[in-house]
């Protein structure tokens, strides 16, 4: 990063809803989205007040973390049905142990935007989330052949080595898209420290958004911003507005943060800037033979 020059904060914030996730629950906050017509409902809310890019993920019908395609595909004929204009972000993790290889892979051929791309294993909470380098490979084919954008989630610094290493080798395309995520329990802690640490490892230039989980979601997310990234927020990461007062939504989150920039003069990309800011759609490419 320069260091010298300020953060231009005039270039265009992207700011990402993250819905539902594969963790929070309806006891735990009533307003997280569980069905795919609540996702869908959310998702709309959330282009209102200022989100571009929605992350999702699925439940079962008991509301527990899934993630089968046709669940996905459900959710895409929502969205597509309500002509919305809002960048696609699904979730390839699985339900984190919950799905298939097959499923979690497949859900890059609905034709999302984007997909999530987490770029190595970890505990999380109190369970392991595997993401083995031949998964990887394959995941990252899978966005080459579809056009869609992998988002490269690092939960820890060593997720962006893993990340430069499939750059150098050309499995990944440039330019990147990455989401530092910290303050999982097993990976980087919701430090601003470590944010700025993570930010330093990226490629120059690479555009890249921020999250944290729980307490640490508002400081991080408001470094990011000044710091000239993007940032992601939502009942995925955080339940809460302040301590001990629930999110009344997913669209208050976004409200709140779409306020802060409007206050530290950066302007909130609309869905079509933020196609232009990460190049999308992406161009299709031909496995080359191996
Ligand atoms: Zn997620």
């Amino acid at each position: 990063m320069d260091t010298i020059t300020p953060p231009d904060l005039s270039q265009p914030l992207i700011i990402s809803a993250a819905l539902t996730g594969s963790s929070p629950s309806k006891a735990q906050n009533p307003a997280v989205p569980i069905t795919p017509e609540e996702i869908v409902e959310a998702a709309l809310a959330c282009r209102e007040a200022g989100a571009s890019i929605v992350h999702m993920h699925v439940r079962d019908d008991e509301g527990k973390a899934a993630g089968e395609v046709w669940r996905f595909a459900r959710i895409m004929e929502l969205l597509r049905a309500s002509g919305t204009d809002l960048v696609i972000n699904f979730s390839t993790s699985g339900g984190v142990g919950r799905a298939s290889e097959e499923d979690r892979l497949g859900v890059v051929g609905l034709g999302p935007d984007i997909v999530s791309f987490d770029c190595g294993s970890l505990n999380f909470g109190s369970t392991v989330f595997i993401n083995t380098p031949t998964f990887l490979d394959k995941l990252a084919q899978e966005c080459l052949t579809h056009g869609v954008l992998p988002e490269i989630e690092c939960f820890e610094q060593g997720h962006i080595a893993s990340a430069l290493r499939l750059i150098e080798e050309g499995k990944l395309d440039t330019p990147c898209w990455f989401q530092v995520v910290l303050g999982v329990r097993g990976g980087a802690p919701g430090t601003i420290k470590q944010l700025v640490q993570m930010v330093d490892s990226l490629p120059s230039g690479t555009p890249w958004s921020a999250c944290a989980i729980g307490r640490a979601q508002l400081p991080v997310g408001l470094t990011a911003m000044a710091m000239g990234g993007h940032v992601r927020t939502g009942l995925e990461d955080n339940i809460f507005y302040h301590k001990g007062r629930l999110a009344a939504s997913n669209a208050e989150l976004v409200a709140r943060l779409r306020r802060m920039a409007d206050e530290i003069g950066r302007p909130v990309a609309s869905p079509t800037e933020t196609r232009a800011l990460l190049g999308l759609p992406r161009t299709v490419r031909v496995a080359e033979p191996a």
